[in-house]
Parts: C-alpha cells; sequence; structure tokens
C-alpha cells in the first residue's frame, strides 16, 4: 500500500449529501478528502439525472431547507442551469414543489464549490475495505488509479448511498419489517424536442389516462408521466422505469442497468406516439446509471420511525427539517403509496439517526440515514439529504476541533445547532 493519508474527515461518496458535508467541514478548517466512485460528483443528482430538488417548503409555504442547499441552487441559477421555485400537481395528482436543474451543468458547480471550500476531492476511487478497531475506524483502503491508497480519517463519513463503507466497518444495519420490500430503482431518461406549451396543457385527468394506458399496454413501467426540463433546453427528463432491486447485489445491479434501458427505451416510443407535445422528440440520453432509491440503512442511535415525523417529534439534537410526505414505490405494480402532509406540517431529524450504534468516530448521511423503511421514503430527498449532509459536516468538524479525536457522540450539539442557524440553516 502506497500514499497513507491522515486527515480530519474522509467522505465516502459524492452525492449531494457527501459534497454539502465536505463542503461544510472544510468550510470549518477541517482536513477533508471526498472520494468519489465516477469522476464527477452528484450521484443520483447527476449520475441518475433526477433533475429536480423536490421540497423546499410545507404544503402553507413556510420554508423547511435552505443553508448550503441554497447556495448550490443560487450558483446553479447564476449559470442558468436552474429554474425558478414552482409548485405543481404531480401526474399522478399530488401537490409538490421544486426546483428542476441542470444535471449536467450541475457536476462542473459541485466541482467549484468543492475546490472553492478547499475539499481534496479523489475521483474514479472506492472503498476496498476499512480496517476497524473495535468501535474505531481507523484507516481506509481506497482503490484507484494509482492502486490502493491509504486514508487515515478521525471521522469517516459514509454518504455512499449503500453505505458501502459502514458495511465494510462492520456497522448494523436495519432489516426491512415484514411486508416490505426496497423501493425500485429508475433509469431516467432524456427525452426532446418536447413541446412543453402542449405537453405542460394535457389536463390531469387525461394525463393520468394516458399514462395508465402507457402502463396497461406494457410500456410504461410506472402509471406516471412524470418529466422535469431541463433548463435552457426543450428537453425532459423522464422518470418513468421501475425496477425492483437490490442494488448492493452486484449481479442483480448489472442486470437491472440493462433492463431500465429497455424500460426506458420502450417508454420514449410511447412517448412519440402517444403524448401530445412530444411527437418530434427522441430518447437522447440515458442517465449514467439506475437512480437507487434505498438500500442499506444504518442502524443508529436513533432510527426514525413514521412517527416521528407523523406527530411530528420534537428532538433536543434535531440538525435538519423536512416536510416531504411518505413517499413509497412498490416495488411491483404501476402505482404510489403516498401519505400526504398537513398543510403547515413539518419534521425533525435528529443527530442520533446519523450515529452509527457500534462504531465511535463515523457518520452515515444521506439516504441511509437511521430510519425505517417507511421514513427513509420521505427524508430520502436531495432538499433534506443536502440539509443533513450540512450538518454532518460541521458536526465532524467541532468532533475534530482543538485536537480531539473524531468521536461524533462527545459534540456540542447546541454548538452544532448555532453554527448552523449561522449559516441559514432550518432544524424544525
Ligand atoms: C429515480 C429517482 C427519483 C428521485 N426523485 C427525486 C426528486 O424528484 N427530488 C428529490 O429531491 N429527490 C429525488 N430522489 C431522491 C434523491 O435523488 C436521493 O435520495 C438523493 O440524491 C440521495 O443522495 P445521497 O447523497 O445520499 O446518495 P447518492 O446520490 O446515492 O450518492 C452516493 C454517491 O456515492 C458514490 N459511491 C457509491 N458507492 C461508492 C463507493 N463504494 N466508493 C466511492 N463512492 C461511492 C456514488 O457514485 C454517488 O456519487 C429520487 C431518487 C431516485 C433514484
Amino acid at each position: 500500500m502506497t500514499n497513507a493519508l491522515t486527515v480530519d474527515l474522509a467522505v465516502i461518496g459524492g452525492g449531494v449529501a457527501g459534497c454539502m458535508a465536505a463542503v461544510a467541514a472544510a468550510r470549518e478548517g477541517a482536513r477533508v478528502v471526498l472520494v468519489e466512485r465516477y469522476g464527477f460528483l452528484g450521484g443520483n443528482a447527476t449520475a441518475g439525472a433526477v433533475a429536480q430538488f423536490n421540497s423546499w417548503q410545507t404544503a402553507a409555504g413556510r420554508r423547511v431547507v435552505a443553508g448550503l442547499a441554497d447556495e448550490v441552487v443560487a450558483r446553479l441559477r447564476a449559470v442558468g442551469a436552474a429554474g425558478p421555485h414552482e409548485v405543481f400537481t404531480m401526474s399522478t395528482g399530488h401537490r409538490m414543489d421544486r426546483v428542476v436543474y441542470a444535471p449536467e451543468r450541475l457536476k462542473w458547480v459541485l466541482d467549484r464549490l468543492l475546490l472553492d471550500a478547499g475539499v481534496q476531492p479523489l475521483l474514479h476511487a472506492q472503498v476496498a475495505a476499512v480496517q476497524a478497531a473495535g468501535r474505531r475506524v481507523e484507516s481506509l483502503s481506497v482503490l484507484c488509479k494509482s492502486g490502493l491508497v491509504e486514508l487515515r480519517p478521525r471521522v469517516l463519513a459514509d454518504a455512499s448511498g449503500d453505505l458501502d463503507a459502514l458495511q465494510r466497518a462492520g456497522a448494523r444495519f436495519l432489516p426491512l419489517a415484514e411486508g416490505e420490500a426496497l423501493q425500485p430503482a429508475t433509469m431516467m431518461f432524456r427525452f426532446g424536442p418536447v413541446d412543453f406549451e402542449r405537453f405542460d396543457a394535457i389536463a390531469a385527468p387525461e394525463r393520468a389516462a394516458l399514462a395508465r394506458r402507457g402502463h396497461a399496454q406494457g410500456e410504461l413501467a410506472r402509471a406516471a408521466l412524470h418529466a422535469a426540463r431541463d433548463p435552457g433546453s426543450d428537453d425532459a427528463w423522464f422518470n418513468i422505469s421501475r425496477l425492483a432491486v437490490d442494488a448492493t447485489d452486484a449481479w442483480a445491479l448489472s442486470r437491472a442497468e440493462i433492463e431500465g434501458r429497455d424500460q426506458a427505451w420502450r417508454a420514449a416510443q410511447f412517448l412519440q406516439r402517444e403524448v401530445p407535445g412530444c411527437e418530434r422528440g427522441t430518447l437522447r440520453a440515458f442517465g449514467t446509471q439506475i437512480g437507487i432509491r434505498e438500500t442499506r440503512r444504518v442502524e443508529g442511535d436513533h432510527v426514525l420511525g413514521a412517527d416521528d415525523l407523523l406527530r411530528p417529534a420534537a428532538f433536543a439534537d434535531a440538525i435538519a427539517a423536512g416536510a416531504y410526505p411518505i413517499d413509497i414505490h412498490p416495488a411491483q405494480g404501476g402505482g404510489l403509496q403516498y401519505r400526504e402532509l398537513g398543510d403547515d406540517h413539518a419534521y425533525a431529524i435528529p443527530w442520533r439517526c446519523l450515529l452509527p450504534t457500534t462504531l465511535d468516530n463515523a457518520l452515515a448521511l444521506g439516504r441511509g440515514v437511521s430510519a425505517t423503511h417507511e421514513a427513509q421514503a420521505a427524508i430520502r430527498v436531495m432538499t433534506i439529504s443536502m440539509a443533513v449532509g450540512h450538518a454532518a459536516g460541521i458536526g465532524a468538524a467541532l468532533a475534530c476541533a482543538g485536537g480531539r479525536d473524531g468521536a461524533v457522540r462527545g459534540i456540542d450539539i447546541r454548538a452544532l445547532q448555532r453554527r448552523l442557524r449561522e449559516q441559514g440553516a432550518i432544524l424544525h
């Protein structure tokens, strides 16, 4: 092994959660390396081409996510790569708010954000092994173009979505309950040109009927015509395919990538033939990979449950807030299980959800935080993932400040909350 590097924080995974954690920690003065398996950042936001940041506010219009997430949107808008904040009705009839963005240009925006903050990215790099002694992560072996690189972090933050590093460190994960299944994955695809005047004018009942017909004909894996316009173009990213897969199983993942492209291909034919405004369009691009909604969820000091969201629970160690409803895409069939929240309903996420029960100097963030299948179906969205990442970065920096050893349970929660508020974050 060559090139051992000692750092305050090693962030594994450059999705939106990992990027926010890395930036937030580096701005607090921590030495941060971010390890990402692709040659670019963004995860589901870019490689998965999700193309819209959903749920910034309650249905009544109260903001619940801001801070670093706002800065990402401001930087996107400055280069014409994000639309205005909009409230809209989904093709399933549900109300939602969002900011659409251009996935390709988000890659560059995240590059600049990380470099400006002083983060050291290690791209084309995957965690091969994690060495832990008892409850402490000592080092990581990262496989990259130079061979194996060893990282010795005081804090390990696993933002890989699948929590590969924590799995290799021997952390425990939460099982699915009886009758639950992992949420399916989706191969997003870019389709255009779309005549948006006509496409957007399709009335909701007609849109729903079209989607049901496409599903009944076997051309749409999901009974929806959900699309986000790519800003500055006549194209949209369509979210129609549906793949039941455990994406931590390499063979199943391989099959799902191929099946995903085929589902997208068939959906594009349906759009072209049957959907007003899409007649001149063709499939222009697939996502780099299928978008993954759910895999491992860590067992943390607190397991966020649906009740915590629905009551909602007040947590003394709240570090982020959200208002996205419980949105479960069933693994099979064309529908959606959707539990809408009340008009001004928001919930909080406590710091303890980031703390793996069996490790002292590690954090889980993004879609793998400690939550039940139901609660994860709400807090997995990118707005909340960014808010949690923001908190994780400052928390990790506090755990290393003044020569501390990276113990993430010992941090001053009030100092973390204060710092987050100073940076515009909303905690409940
Ligand atoms: C199809 C789909 C539609 C969605 N729609 C919306 C929506 O409309 N609005 C919304 O806000 N959210 C939406 N979501 C949810 C949201 O996109 C994700 O939950 C969120 O992006 C998760 O971010 P993350 O940073 O936790 O993980 P990810 O985005 O999964 O990022 C993980 C990163 O880690 C890297 N990585 C993985 N393993 C390793 C490893 N071993 N070593 C190194 N790097 C590794 C990956 O390449 C990736 O960059 C959707 C998700 C999907 C899949």
